[in-house]
């Protein structure tokens, strides 16, 4: 039997998209290893978001290669689509694939593997043209995955094209699974015991609008609210001038959206925002972000931001901290700016230095500790309903469990909770901020 291993960098989307491959390959008889220890075949998932990421998604690949001198090696991911080249340069690199070949991957690598080429450059399958139709490929089958909650991509790709941002040009315009696969695959999940299941994409608000006929993320949740075939679906992440009311309070007492909006903000300076070519303004998030208090005191709220993006003053990161530090958020992603060639951004004059990035960054990631347990102080004494988790942790032999604004609270262990929906409170909380709770 051929055993597999898949390494995968970056996003939920493409952690969603190696479970998918590798689920195709265990249909065909192969065996997933988790490890990189030696196998037949290796696939790398690359990711490309920042120059760091690519950089390390090289290293990764060389890594395998080393360990695995044998194996066939399949690249594939947003830094093989945008840095094709740096990847062919790769000695020992066999195939690369490209994100619309995804699917498939599993049919065309056991065909090649069975076939004797002794051709020694990288075959590239096909490169998608952008500027065709773009269609959203799903996988035959739900992706489990080997985690308690299971991930959903609906969507793919993005039309905006933001200044800094590379991922338009690796993975196309914006497409969205049809509805009615979308239920298939949730149904698939629901009779496989997931209790939660999260609605991942690039650009997930775009969801629907490609269709025809055309529908919305709402209407989506909508129904999936109606149906309840699972007890939480959460949204990944999405943008600010996509939460609705509809939307929020789809998330409210009773209903199935969990009560956690990841937001990526990126700067709340206004002059930035329009260089970043984000489509809203610092108070347009700030009203966002307070509509979602008032009706949800207790939602978790996440925020992405960029620090150091081209001609940022002090004066302007000064905007961005004040805003957030104002507001009800509960964490915070702090991402330093990454000039991606290719992009807008790239040539952008008067780019920070990077000392004062850096210095920006650990400002902003103190100020992400005090939201953080600020909002975990606002949750004391509450009744948390939360999912228990399969894993354990191995140091404390505790589950992990995650409410649905986002908290994770450990508990005793007890494996007759796995994968369950429980109440609990939460009853210390130590100096790393890991909070200890117990059922109710
Ligand atoms: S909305 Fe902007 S940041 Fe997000 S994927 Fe699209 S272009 Fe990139």
């Amino acid at each position: 039997m051929k055993k597999f291993y898949v390494e995968t960098l970056g996003c939920k989307v493409n952690q969603y998209e190696s479970d998918g491959i590798a689920s195709c390959l265990e249909a065909k008889g192969l065996i997933r290893e988790q490890k990189n220890l030696p196998v037949d075949l290796c696939i790398i998932n690359t990711c490309a978001v920042t120059s760091k990421a690519g950089m390390q998604s090289r290293q990764a690949i060389r890594k395998i290669i080393r360990k695995n001198p044998e194996a066939k090696i399949i690249v594939t991911g947003c830094h093989a689509q945008t840095d094709l080249d740096l990847i062919k340069k790769i000695e020992k690199v066999d195939h690369i694939v490209c994100h619309k070949e995804k699917t498939q991957i599993a049919d065309q690598i056991t065909a090649l593997m069975n076939s004797q080429t002794t051709d020694q450059s990288p075959f590239v399958f096909q490169q998608p043209d952008h500027s065709k139709n773009n269609l959203f490929l799903s996988f035959d089958k739900p992706v489990k995955g080997n985690m308690t909650r299971a991930y959903l991509k609906i969507q793919d790709g993005c039309n905006s094209f933001c200044t800094y941002c590379i991922v338009p040009y690796a993975r196309g315009s914006s497409v969205s699974m049809p509805e009615q696969e979308v239920f298939k695959h949730l149904d698939g999940l629901a009779q496989s015991g997931f209790r939660e299941v999260i609605l991942t994409g690039i650009h997930t608000g775009m969801y629907g609008l490609d269709l025809n006929p055309g529908t919305s993320l709402v209407n989506l949740v909508e129904r999936m609210d109606r149906l309840k075939s699972v007890d939480r679906i959460r949204i990944s992440s999405i943008e600010p001038t996509e939460i609705s009311d509809g939307l929020i309070d789809l998330a409210g007492d009773g209903h199935i959206l969990c009560d956690h909006f990841h937001i990526p903000l990126q700067s709340g300076d206004d002059d930035i925002l329009k260089k970043m070519k984000r489509p809203y303004s610092s108070s347009f998030f700030e009203e966002t972000v307070l509509r979602i208090h008032e009706k949800l005191p207790f939602a978790g709220i996440g925020v992405d931001t960029i620090i150091g993006f081209p001609s940022e003053t002090e004066a302007q990161f000064e905007n961005t901290f004040r805003l957030i530090k104002k507001l009800p958020i509960s964490y915070l992603h702090v991402f330093p700016f990454s000039a991606r060639k290719g992009t807008p951004a790239y040539h952008f004059q008067d780019k920070v230095a990077s000392e004062v990035i850096k210095e920006r960054c650990a400002r902003m990631r103190k100020l992400d500790r005090e939201k953080r347990s600020a909002f975990i102080l606002a949750n004391r004494g509450r009744r948390l309903q939360s999912l228990v988790q399969n894993t354990e942790d191995r140091q404390s032999g505790f589950l992990k469990t995650i409410t649905s604004n986002y908290l994770t609270v450990m508990l005793k262990k007890n494996d007759s909770l796995k994968g369950k929906l429980v109440d609990l409170l939460y009853e210390q909380c130590d100096s790393d901020m890991n909070l200890i709770g117990k059922q109710t």
